[in-house]
């Protein structure tokens, strides 16, 4: 295998926090444990490419974030940078009329 893309349970995910941004709120850390860690009181540590698996709760930290400072890369063709609550979970279902 020559690609960077990862078969099982889909690609690692790039996390990127601003950290001009971030004013140590800990939300991620709370919602996303394995990925944020607060270093002291202001301090954030991150890892950054998380596990496919921590998809979920990477979004969760997104939407979570009170001055969204955290930005994720899933890279399957791409930057694909999603937004708060982009993955939220099936909240709303709205349908889109099918036409
Ligand atoms: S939730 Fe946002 S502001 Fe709070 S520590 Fe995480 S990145 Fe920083």
């Amino acid at each position: 295998m020559d690609g960077d893309r990862v078969g099982e349970g889909g690609a690692p995910v790039r996390v990127v926090v601003d950290l001009n941004r971030c004013q140590g709120y800990a939300q991620c850390a709370f919602l996303a444990p394995d990925v944020f860690r607060m270093h002291g009181d202001e301090a954030l540590l991150y890892v950054p490419q998380a596990g496919a698996e921590q998809r979920e709760r990477l979004a969760q930290a997104v939407a979570a974030c009170p001055v969204q400072a955290i930005l994720v890369d899933d890279g399957q063709d791409g930057r694909r940078t999603l937004p708060a609550g982009a993955l939220a979970d099936g909240t709303g279902g709205h349908g889109d009329g099918g036409r």
